[in-house]
């Protein structure tokens, strides 16, 4: 009988042998690419002796059409009830009452860690001469600056009344017909998300955690963010980690926390990639980290991604990529998004070794050059295969 995934009150998932985890197929190419990597995910768990009970949950324009409702709550409750889930891609609603589902799942859960991994597989084309040396897992923080929605439009009476208080109370100038948007960046949330960043640099033997900011510029906000963290590594973890300035870059086998300015990290993760390793950054930075970061590995359609609340143990693990509408239902592109995702997921679960058999498989398939088309135009002398033909392949590597 399949099981539910708890959380005991030590804060740890109790993850049983036969799971019961809800899956959203995702939109557009959601139809193709979730088979593919349920197949793969299927086979890697029973080699080592687990079954997932799928439990499909709607969202999107599949839950729309079959209910009126984008966003039912009924997935809602099932992602609370069975904490850990998975999900394709979702086409966003104009005009449907929402930003975007992915940010309503994000704040409705909670959900305040976007965790990145970016790594290089053997083989898959890059457009950088060492893609081997990225190695960075990117913890971006999923609640707050200025993408929490505080805007007001310009011209509106909104914006007046704003940009009128600002001027009679701050003295702050800001011009006729401006939009404003409002960039919170609280010590709460800043902390939780670079606790979890330093959590995982020590489970996961990492050597060091930078901190991404641009607080040579707004220090009451990225500025704020930074010393934070530098503050909680002196209050939570002294004994395994260390900040820059207090070893002047020295750690002596503690972890080392340090931070860089946001635009030379851009460069840096180019010219220096070896440097980094896990990086928490605020939600902004870490929108544009994660996607450049992404490219130097191989694109979006094999970028994996999670947004995880580590306390309350909830946690979406998705493909990064979007619904790609033009290649819909043609068993074309990659699955690969999807799929890491849900490696990145076995690892979240304890199961490890099916995740690293999927990846292992993958590697070895992608060496035979036997891969989907964005790949296969990149590479000379792939076999282009669709999308199912793809997680064959890779379950017959495993
Ligand atoms: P997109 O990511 O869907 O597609 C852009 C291009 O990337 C595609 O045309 C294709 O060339 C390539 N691509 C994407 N996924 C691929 C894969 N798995 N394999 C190979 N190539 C792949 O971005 P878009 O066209 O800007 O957005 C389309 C829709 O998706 C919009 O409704 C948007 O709001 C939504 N979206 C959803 C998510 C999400 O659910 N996480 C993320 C981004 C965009």
């Amino acid at each position: 009988m399949a099981e539910k995934i708890t959380m005991s009150a030590a804060g740890v998932l109790n993850v049983p042998d036969n799971p019961i985890i809800p899956f959203i197929e995702g939109d557009g190419i959601g139809v193709d690419i979730w088979p593919a990597a349920k197949l793969v995910l299927d086979a890697a768990a029973k080699k080592h002796g687990k079954n997932i009970e799928w439990k499909e949950v709607l969202a999107g324009q599949k839950a729309f059409d079959e209910t009126g409702d984008w966003l039912p709550d009924q997935t809602i409750t099932d992602f609370r009830e069975y904490l850990i889930g998975i999900k394709g891609p979702l086409t966003t609603p104009i005009g449907g009452g929402f930003r975007s589902l992915n940010v309503a799942l994000r704040q409705i859960l909670d959900l305040y860690v976007c965790l990145r991994p970016v790594r290089w597989f053997q083989g898959v084309p890059s457009p950088v001469k060492h893609p081997e040396l990225v190695d960075m897992v990117i913890f971006r923080e999923n609640t707050e600056d200025v993408y929490s929605g505080m805007e007001v439009e310009a011209g509106t009476p909104e914006a007046e009344k704003l940009r009128t208080y600002l001027m009679e109370n701050f003295g702050w100038e800001i011009r006729p017909m401006s939009g404003i948007g409002i960039k919170p960046i609280s010590k709460e949330g800043s902390e939780r998300l670079i606790r979890a960043s330093i959590k995982y640099a020590l489970d996961h033997h990492r050597e060091s955690v930078t901190i991404v900011h641009k607080g040579n510029i707004m220090k009451f906000t990225e500025g704020a963010f930074m010393k934070y963290g530098y503050q909680l590594v002196k209050d939570e973890f002294a004994d395994v980690a260390v900040g820059w300035d207090d070893c002047g870059g020295k750690p002596e086998g503690k972890l080392l926390v340090k931070d860089a300015i946001a635009d030379i990290t851009l460069q840096q993760v180019l010219t220096r990639p070896s440097e980094f390793s896990v990086i928490a950054t605020m939600n902004l930075n870490g929108d544009y980290l994660s996607d450049a970061l992404a490219a130097q590995v191989g694109g979006i359609g094999i970028a994996p991604g999670a947004n995880i609340n580590y306390v309350t143990g909830h946690g979406i693990f998705e493909a990064t990529h979007g619904t790609a509408p033009k290649y819909a239902g043609q068993d074309k592109v990659n699955p690969g998004s999807v799929l890491l995702s849900g490696v990145l997921m076995f690892e979240h679960l304890g199961w490890t070794d099916a995740a690293n058999d999927i990846v292992r498989a993958l590697e070895a398939t992608i060496a035979d050059k036997v891969v989907t088309y964005d790949f296969a135009r990149q590479m000379q002398g792939a076999t282009e295969v669709k999308c199912s033909e793809f997680a064959a392949a890779i379950v017959d590597h495993l």
